[in-house]
């Protein structure tokens, strides 16, 4: 099998042009708010293949932060994070000549940072996975058939008239592969295997990554996981659904860091008859909402009606605007209705 055709050549050979045209530091590379392992893997494996390939650097911004265990990147110590880098955020977007947003279909999805970017006059990429995308860029790379923004711009660089990869973008790319299927799990194409095997043929240390994403938890996030499904899921037989609430108390109780709730969402779906998970993290201001299936039940419909949000058919995301002890019964109450219509 050769490399699956997502990667339209003439985008890339006008990607390319664009890139090799902009200046140092003038590159600005964009994630989504809540950064998870696929916007760090492809910020940071974008940025490094922009260093190696034209000698200049690019700058990474994320609406907030990110979780520790996603550090071992290429240079995710430059990254600047917009809710306490506002300055230099705005400095970086009205100084940049071009903007690529990755793993993200809405501007909505970079929080404050959507209004500096769409105001922006410099050409806007966008490489996304996601359905549907906001019409707001100049040049789009957007496939939905693909594990994750990571394996779109592994394809897109194999594309590419220089094939050299630095070794960098190769293990942030598998990360970012590796994190958004699950590890091989969800939404694997055969475009995935592909990917993993050229990478692993180029020596990159799977092992290693496997440690640092999967064996890196903190004592406190394990009794956490403990805490949710023993005293923090609630079933629904009759909807073969299952919820899951981290409330404030929990997340002080555990010394609730960025990260800590990662994969949560996925555990009830171990169990045979729940076919949709969700998990309710109270935060700052709003109830952060995930949702996933194992079913037929797209989530993303879901979300969009239901939760503010969206994502893909069966992992999706939005937000509450009530308080916490209220959510489970909304919840039950809009599947029921979702599933009746
Ligand atoms: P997670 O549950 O891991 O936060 O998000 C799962 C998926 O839903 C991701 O693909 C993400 O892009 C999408 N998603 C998460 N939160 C939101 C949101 O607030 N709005 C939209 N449109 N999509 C979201
Ligand atoms: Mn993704």
């Amino acid at each position: 099998m050769g490399a699956p055709n997502i990667a339209d050549i003439d985008n890339v050979g006008r990607f390319y042009s664009l890139v090799s045209r902009s200046g140092d530091r003038k590159t600005v590379i964009v994630g989504h708010h809540n950064p998870d392992g696929d916007c760090i893997g492809c910020l940071t494996g974008m940025e490094a293949w922009i260093e190696s390939a034209f000698g200049k650097t690019g700058i990474m911004i994320v609406p907030d932060s990110f979780p520790d265990y996603l550090k071992f990147m290429h240079n995710t110590g430059d990254i600047l994070v917009y809710s306490r880098q506002k300055d230099k955020v705005c400095e970086a977007i009205l100084g940049a000549d071009l903007i690529i947003c990755m793993d993200f279909n809405n501007l909505s999805r970079t929080e404050g940072m959507g209004d500096l970017i769409a105001a922006s006059k410099a050409p806007k990429v966008l490489i996304d996975h996601h359905p549907s995308p906001e019409p707001f860029a100049d040049l789009v790379f957007s496939e939905t058939e693909v594990s994750s923004a990571s394996e779109l711009t592994w394809w897109i660089l194999m594309a590419m008239p220089d094939v050299s990869v630095p070794f960098q973008t190769k293990t942030s790319l598998y990360t970012g592969m590796m994190t958004d299927t699950n590890n091989f799990c969800n939404t694997v194409y055969p475009s995935t295997f592909l990917m993993a095997s050229q990478i692993a043929e180029a020596g990159v240390d799977r092992e290693r990554i496997q440690m640092e994403i999967m064996n890196s938890f903190s004592e406190d996030r394990m009794r956490l996981m403990g805490q949710m499904l023993l005293c923090n899921m609630k079933m629904y037989p009759e909807l073969k659904a299952a919820v899951l609430i981290l409330d404030k108390k929990t997340k002080d109780r555990f010394n609730y860091r960025d990260g800590d709730s990662e994969g949560f969402v996925n555990l009830p779906l171990k169990i045979k008859e729940v076919e949709i998970s969700a998990l309710f993290t109270e935060v700052d201001g709003f109830i952060k909402v995930s949702l996933r299936s194992k079913g037929a039940v797209s989530v993303n419909r879901l979300c969009r009606q239901y939760f503010n949000g969206g994502g893909h058919e069966r992992a999706s995301g939005g937000r509450l605007y009530m308080p916490v002890d209220e959510v489970a019964d909304y919840f039950e109450k809009c599947l029921r209705e979702f599933l009746q219509a």
